[in-house]
């Protein structure tokens, strides 16, 4: 009989950063898969915030200024 109904210790609730609901030992600190795809979006969209530049810069010559060097 070792079982003591006064636990001293205060268990920290945390709750889903997401919908603020308990979360789930398998998806912490998440409550769900749902909100942890959620949260990985979000991070993805503030890590690729920066504005996507095209990488083909190169600009086509026009026609006839090879000519000229001839
Ligand atoms: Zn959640």
């Amino acid at each position: 009989m070792q079982i003591s109904k006064n636990k001293s210790k205060k268990a920290k609730i945390i709750s889903c950063p997401i919908c603020q609901k308990p979360l789930e030992q398998a998806f912490r600190p998440f409550c769900s898969k749902r909100c942890a795809d959620i949260d990985l979006s979000r991070w993805l969209n503030g890590h690729y915030a920066i504005p996507v530049t095209e990488e083909d810069g190169s600009i086509p010559r026009p026609f006839g200024n090879e000519n000229l060097e001839e």
